[in-house]
């Protein structure tokens, strides 16, 4: 391992439990230091799984009234639209916000 570590990181066995400094003693921000210039971060997919245009339902009803609401747990929870599951991807783009003003076709809860 020695030999390995000596290659790899240019110290010497004399420095043993030192840290090598990669960065010549600079400090480097993160943006500046590990994304490319002029490349911007990914931005998320908005949540756009709704059976028909949202706020086109009846007044002062939303999504998370509704009986087509499902709620998918793993580790978070995947708010989703019954009516729409065969377009679900395993993303953001096939969510519904719970508080979007209910779609023409929302149903009340039994
Ligand atoms: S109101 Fe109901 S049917 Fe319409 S998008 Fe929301 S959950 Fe789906």
């Amino acid at each position: 391992m020695s030999a390995i570590h000596l290659l790899l990181f240019d110290h010497h066995e004399d420095d043993a439990g030192a840290q090598p400094d990669l960065c010549d003693g600079a400090r480097v921000a993160y943006s500046e230091g590990l994304m490319e210039p002029g490349k911007k971060k990914r931005k998320e997919p908005r949540p756009q799984g709704y059976a028909t245009q949202p706020g086109t339902g009846p007044e002062g009803e939303t999504c998370g009234s509704c009986k087509y609401h499902e709620v998918i747990r793993y580790s978070k929870n995947y708010h989703k639209c019954a009516l729409t599951r065969g377009t679900w991807t395993h993303g953001r783009a096939s969510d519904i916000l719970v508080r979007t003003p209910a779609c023409s076709k929302w149903e009340g809860k039994e």
